[in-house]
């Protein structure tokens, strides 16, 4: 795969911004490579820490071989067109890439804590302290990404990830689009998909409200609103908007008042994300901070 455009420099400090004026070409010898971090459907990733500035990053390997097969190079140069220019503190960076002959590096943030899905799992579900604080950071986080033109279209727990003090940050961008246009195009993971998607129908950066909305249920329920065993109940309680909120776990009636307002048929009626921060659910509940210390 040839991907021309020059890398941009990790930061030296987490904290400083590298001039946009460093840009320069990596390879492998760039980089001391450490423990694996885990494996993804292409290829793994791993600790790594580059040797000039001593900073040290997340090094996905992926092989051009099965992007190939899987004809995902077109969606794999996207996500790092997009991904790259984007500076949030819960979007995760990608620093820059670079290639060999089989393999494509992406020069990643490193987050420490690892995957939420596995906090979700080890926890079953999230106190509304911990849930609140995290739906905040993902709509300041897709506040951005929309200022930008730029909708995910797949937030879920698998694409998330934990900074070193807790902080999310979103980390894949594999399924977004920069837009300026309505889309029709069926993408993302069933469960998290709005009835305009699974619809395949136009569809917006609303989209990404009503995944926020499943995510929230998600978080203070342990599983998704609408998961049923055949992939067809799924489909049909998403597009019937069939939400049941169980007697247990206990939930405020706040938090579903908020998850009822995203969880809306008709796009145009979601709330929208900056009314979302002033909810009252997230004004009694997130940290101000944005940070939920774990
Ligand atoms: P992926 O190929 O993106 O699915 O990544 C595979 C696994 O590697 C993830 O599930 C994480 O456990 C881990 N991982 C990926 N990126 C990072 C990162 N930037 N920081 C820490 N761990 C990561």
């Amino acid at each position: 795969m040839a991907i021309a455009a020059e890398n941009q420099a990790p930061q030296e400090k987490a904290s400083s911004e590298v001039s946009a004026t460093e840009t320069r070409r990596w390879t492998l010898n760039d980089f001391d490579i450490g423990k694996p971090l885990g494996r993804g459907k292409f290829g793994h990733v791993y600790l790594a820490r580059e040797k000039r500035s001593n900073h040290i990053v997340a090094l996905k390997v992926l092989f051009k071989s099965q992007l190939q097969q899987s004809q995902v190079e077109h969606q794999l140069r996207r996500e790092v067109e997009i991904q790259s220019h984007l500076r949030h503190p819960n979007i995760l960076r990608l620093y820059g890439y670079f290639y060999d002959q089989k393999r494509v590096y992406l020069i990643l943030e490193y987050a420490a804590k690892g995957e939420l899905y596995k906090e979700l799992q080890k926890c079953k579900y999230f106190s509304e302290r911990r849930a609140a604080t995290y739906v905040v950071s993902l709509a300041r986080a897709l506040i951005y990404c929309h200022g930008k033109h730029v909708i995910h279209r797949d937030i879920k727990p698998e694409n998330l990830l934990i900074g070193a003090q807790g902080e999310l940050k979103i980390a894949d961008f594999g399924w977004s689009v920069h837009t300026f246009n309505r889309r029709r195009t069926m993408c993302g993971t069933l469960d998290y998909l709005p009835p305009e998607m699974v619809e395949s129908v136009e569809h917006d950066a609303s989209v990404d409200i009503w995944s926020l909305g499943v995510l929230c249920y998600e978080f203070l329920y342990g599983v998704p609103p609408f998961e049923a065993k055949e992939h067809s109940d799924t489909y049909r309680r998403i597009v019937q908007v069939d939400l049941k909120f169980p007697p247990k776990p206990i939930v405020s009636a706040q938090a579903k008042d908020l998850i009822s307002q995203m969880l809306v048929k008709d796009s145009a009626e979601r709330l929208p994300l900056h009314k979302l921060l002033e909810h009252p659910w997230i004004v009694q509940n997130a940290e101000p901070s944005g940070v939920y210390r774990i």
